[in-house]
């Protein structure tokens, strides 16, 4: 093997939105890190960055601010001043207002392009990390207190050996997979359509969360006019729907949605997402940690699962950079401890948010309404369901409650 052998504190294996804003978040702490991401940035070819949206939580926007990043997106992606939850067929409605939580937005719908383009402007700057990138993981082992990766760039092989592995190569991870680390896995029968329209009425900041018999739909508020569509149907429907012609696909979205934003008119590219709850068993081991949809892919019906990532992030950076007398063994056994409330509860709320609300038993859509019109009366549960969208609830880190970060511990 031509292989040549180096060494960094931090390797990160995807280069996707947990394993980038994972780098940004250590900036300043000193560590040299490596990432290796599979395919090459700006191209069809990679999975992440194009017109795709992710719905960020208000506290991701603080995390955001903390490390620097915000001034960069703010003007590029759009808030959600209101949310609307609706259940199709029935009457009760439950409004989550921005100006009830006292904060400017409870949330903000980004393209994941414009995220990437922010990621990845501020890791060009940043000298302490290198990205091999189209680069491909050939093979891994892991000692006491280190794991070293041979892995395959420009035809080249090389061998890096790095104090802290981060796997953040997605659900289907492959380095995970090479770890033998196991996933267990919840399948929902359901698939996510995904598209952008433009509608026939200004969206006027409002994110319309609609409940149906098959399944949740979301239009998100999205900069230049548009929604960001999230159309959650059962799997043997997903592919029909996503392959209509525009005037048929907008037809039936229509239907299902009905006419609160006009008759609407454009529709982008489809995207189909089968839906599913994949955990790994273990996020840490040794000198391994899985991050982002590696460690918990969820549904995507409340728009948690990169939040959620965020979260985890900033406590890790935060546990890596501080001056506490921890070995690294204890800091990640520490992490681990410290994210595992927050993690359960996302899966609760999603799962139950899916069950409750994907079936069309006449008596649970009655009590559904009831529910929905109730939460709606009541201030106390409005601003509890609000906390736990704004991903304020729960311990926060340091990034979380908005303040920067300190020095190295690895
Ligand atoms: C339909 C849908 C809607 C969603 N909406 C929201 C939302 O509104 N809000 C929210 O918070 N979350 C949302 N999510 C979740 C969010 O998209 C994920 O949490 C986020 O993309 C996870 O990022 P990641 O970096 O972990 O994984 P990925 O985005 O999958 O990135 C993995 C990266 O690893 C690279 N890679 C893959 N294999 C390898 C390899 N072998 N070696 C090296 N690199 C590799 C890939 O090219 C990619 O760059 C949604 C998810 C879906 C499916």
């Amino acid at each position: 093997m031509d292989a040549e052998a180096k060494t960094c504190d931090v390797l990160i294996i995807g280069g996707g939105l947990a394993g980038a804003s994972l780098a940004c978040a250590l900036e300043g702490s000193g560590l040299s890190i490596e990432i290796i991401e599979a395919f090459p940035l700006n191209t069809d070819a990679q999975p992440c960055y194009d017109d795709r949206t992710v719905a960020l939580s208000y506290g991701s926007r603080v995390i955001f601010e903390a490390m620097g990043l915000w001034h960069a997106m703010a003007d590029r992606i759009e808030p959600i001043k209101t949310i609307h939850i609706s259940d199709r067929g029935h009457l009760g409605v439950t409004r989550l207002r921005h100006s009830d939580e006292g904060v400017e937005a409870l949330g903000y719908v980004a393209e994941n392009r414009v995220l990437g383009e922010v990621l990845y402007q501020r890791l060009a700057e940043n000298q302490n990390v290198k990205l091999h990138c189209p680069a491909e993981v050939l093979s891994l082992q892991q000692a006491d207190e280190s794991v070293s990766v041979c892995y395959q760039e420009n035809g080249k092989e090389f061998e890096l050996t790095a104090g802290l592995l981060i796997v953040a190569d997605g659900v289907s991870s492959k380095t995970r997979d090479m770890l033998q680390i196991g996933t267990s896995r919840q399948d929902y029968q359901q698939s996510a359509v995904i598209t952008n329209i433009t509608p026939g009425q200004p969206h006027q900041n409002v994110a319309y969360e609609r409940f149906t018999d098959t399944g949740p739909l979301a239009f998100l508020p999205l900069t230049e006019h548009r929604c960001s569509v999230v159309w959650t149907v059962p799997t043997e429907q997903a592919v029909d729907l996503a392959a209509l012609d525009d005037a048929a696909f907008l037809e039936k979205l229509q239907q299902r949605f009905g006419f609160r934003l006009g008759h609407l008119k454009k529709a982008g590219q489809r995207h189909v997402y089968p839906l599913a709850l994949v955990e790994s068993t273990q996020i840490v081991r040794g000198r391994v940690v899985i991050m982002g949809n590696a460690a918990h892919a969820i549904h995507p019906v409340a728009g948690q699962g990169f939040n959620l990532a965020l979260r985890d992030i900033a406590l890790l950076a935060e546990l890596l950079v501080s001056n506490s007398s921890q070995t690294l063994d204890e800091t990640l056994a520490t992490y681990v401890e410290m994210r595992e409330k927050d993690a359960r509860r996302v899966y609760r709320f999603t799962d139950a948010l899916v069950k409750i609300f994907s079936n069309d038993f006449s008596v649970l859509g009655h009590l559904r309404a009831s529910a929905l019109l109730a939460t709606d009366l009541m201030p106390f549960v409005k601003h509890r369901l609000a906390r736990q969208s704004m991903g304020l609830s729960g311990r926060l880190s340091k990034l979380g409650r908005g303040l920067a970060m300190e020095k190295p511990n690895v």
